[in-house]
């Protein structure tokens, strides 16, 4: 068969999809590459020994399910087995979500600008998306709630913005909103100052929200993409007849089981993160920046002058990510990084 006579058909709609663009690698050390939202700390020792311990039986599948997961979460969160499901990184569920749940003729409504994830899955999955401008930097609910829509998602914290929403204001977008299914994405729950005030993990059983959130921000496992979703039994049971069996790999579950079994063992993280996201934001108001408040492990950075920030950022071993790719323009996202690189900021990004 000829290269004309090979006319490959591929869905009309997949002709425009958007591409995830990834943040650039580090400029220098890897220490300061701040444009991933990534932990810059390494697993504890325990997770690690975890990990060697599962390499041994590397020969044999994982369990389908995660199991050793999923009943750890159980417990802790109060939610039953059957309303959990790991996920090779959060991004394979929002994915499964799309496909499972929206097609040609579904309407999605997101934040402009989205989490990019949330909309390309629904594009690819063939719904429509309609954005809701952020107003002050925040999920407009009430404007999202007024369209008239199949499915939401709400990303709290929201990334790029690092803002949050409680959880009073999506049940009030609940109410008002004819989305069957809100999905509401919580990778950046832990960093905020009161988790509780925001998640959404007691609405699952309004049966229609579903709850995401990740291994790859606080407890530094983003190289082992696993992450997890909380919601109505029956879209759980619907995504384990969807899924590829065996998405999530040996070492990504024993190292999330046993990030589970040693729960203070991140409670110094994720304070030191809130203490160094304070720092940079005040590093970069002295020198003259807006820094939008942030609930999550970055700042956003607003400038007139991206490719100027990103130079000074660079011109001190910093890499961080454009604005402009994340539908920001006119700001630069910068995520917390290591003790030693905040105090470089500190010192060297003056006015
Ligand atoms: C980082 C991030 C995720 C995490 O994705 P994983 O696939 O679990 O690594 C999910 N949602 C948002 C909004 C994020 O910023």
């Amino acid at each position: 068969m000829s290269a004309g006579e090979l006319m490959r058909r591929f869905k009309p709609w997949l002709d425009d999809l958007p591409a995830y663009v990834p943040g650039k690698p580090a400029v220098g050390a890897v220490d300061g590459k701040l444009s991933s939202n990534e932990s810059p700390v390494p697993p504890p020792e325990s997770v690690l020994r975890a990990v060697a311990a599962a390499a041994t039986v590397l020969n044999r599948y994982p369990d389908p399910l995660a199991r050793g997961v999923t009943t750890r979460l159980a417990a802790r969160l109060g939610v039953g087995e059957q309303c959990l499901l790991a996920g090779n990184g959060s991004d394979e569920l929002i994915y499964l979500l799309a496909t499972a749940c929206f097609g040609p003729g579904a309407r999605v409504v997101v934040a402009e600008p989205p989490y990019l994830v949330h909309e390309i899955a629904s594009l690819a999955a063939g719904a429509e998306v309609v954005r809701v401008p952020l107003a002050g930097y925040r999920h407009d609910l009430a404007a999202m709630a007024r369209v008239p829509a199949d499915a939401a998602f709400i990303a709290n914290p929201h990334n790029p913005t690092g803002t949050a929403v409680g959880r009073h204001d999506i049940e009030a977008f609940l109410r008002a909103s004819q989305a069957r299914l809100v999905v509401v994405d919580e990778a950046y729950i832990d960093f905020a100052d009161d988790p509780d005030a925001l998640s959404a993990l007691a609405l699952i059983d309004s049966g229609r929200v579903v709850v995401l959130r990740t291994f790859s921000k606080l407890y530094g496992l983003a190289g082992a993409r696993i992450g997890y979703m909380a919601g109505p039994g029956d879209v759980v049971e619907t995504l384990k007849k969807l899924r590829a069996p065996f998405s999530v790999n040996s070492l990504a579950q024993a190292a999330a089981a046993a990030s589970l079994d040693q729960p203070s063992a991140l409670d110094e993280v994720r304070d030191s993160m809130r203490a160094l996201r304070e720092r940079m934001a005040q590093a970069f108001r002295r020198a003259g920046y807006e820094v939008i408040p942030s609930q999550a492990n970055f700042v956003l950075v607003k400038t007139p002058d991206e490719t100027a920030l990103l130079e000074r950022l660079a011109g001190i071993d910093i890499s961080a990510r454009p604005g402009s790719v994340l539908g920001m323009p006119g700001h630069v996202r910068v995520s917390v990084g290591p003790a030693h690189v905040v105090e470089r900021l500190e010192r060297e990004l003056v006015p």
